[in-house]
């Protein structure tokens, strides 16, 4: 084993390195966007037991899974939309594995969105947050902490009204900054998908969705746990099942911090 890794290792089983969960419990609770008429809509949650401890399997126990790929804290592949549909290397399986590891940006937010829940990052904002905490680098995911995770039950954690779902995210300009001048991995958010929950209204609709894919971005939904991480320095593995041409997946999210 290389030292770097012994040392890893070695930090994990002392505490001086923790992991935090990001990842939300995928059940039959699981809240699942809802799309408006006439688009096609994504099932919820079902497990079904093929055996367990019974005549058809007495000393094992396993379900059958059903959902679609965008469903509770999951991955969005760059072929999941449109303006990434023909970029090579873009779906769960043929994305390279390294891009899944990369350092965690986190920016908090949490306050305005507490105010506002259709509160958007822009450009000004992240330079700010800049300005505290350095530039964002290059493969960085960035994490944007919302504390919308704390929201219990479909209806407070959809949002949605007359006029459509009210869920934080990003302007297109944040966007656009972020995937072509700092070149980051990807985004993640706490909420339901990526994009603010007015986002269908934007130019371009489902801007960050558009412009991230469009850029061979990656994208994480419904993360929580953020609030246990620094603004930087967490290191994060989110690794998509290897769904042969999927489009996203369900995933278990970890972050690696220093205590
Ligand atoms: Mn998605």
């Amino acid at each position: 084993m290389s030292s770097l890794l012994a040392q890893l290792v070695s930090a994990l089983n002392d505490g001086s390195l923790k992991i935090v969960d990001l990842s939300q419990p995928l059940g039959p609770d699981t809240p699942v966007i809802s799309l408006p008429p006439p688009f096609a809509n994504s099932p919820g949650v079902t497990i079904e037991t093929i055996s367990r401890f019974d005549d058809g399997g007495p000393a094992w126990y396993w379900n059958v899974l059903s959902f679609g790929e965008h469903t509770g804290t999951h991955f969005d592949a760059p072929g999941h939309w449109i303006s990434g549909r023909d970029l090579p290397d873009n779906k769960c399986d043929s994305i390279p594995p390294g891009r899944f590891v990369g350092p965690a940006c986190v920016i908090d937010v949490s306050v305005e969105v507490g105010e506002d829940p259709d509160f958007l990052l822009t450009p000004a904002g992240i330079e700010e947050w800049e300005s505290k905490f350095g530039r964002i680098p290059a493969g960085a995911w960035v994490l944007l902490r919302t504390d919308w995770s704390h929201r219990t039950g479909n209806d407070e954690f959809l949002n949605v009204e007359d006029d459509g779902p009210h869920s934080p995210g990003f302007s297109p300009e944040a966007s656009r900054l972020l995937a072509h001048d700092r070149d980051v991995t990807g985004v993640g958010v706490e909420t339901v998908g990526t994009d603010a929950g007015q986002a269908g209204g934007f130019d371009p609709p489902f801007s960050n969705h558009n412009i991230m894919h469009g850029a061979g971005k990656l994208g994480l939904a419904s993360l929580c746990n953020l609030d246990q991480l620094p603004p930087v320095g967490a290191v994060v593995f989110a690794a998509p099942l290897k769904i042969v041409d999927g489009s996203g997946s369900p995933l278990r999210v970890l972050a690696i911090v220093e205590e």
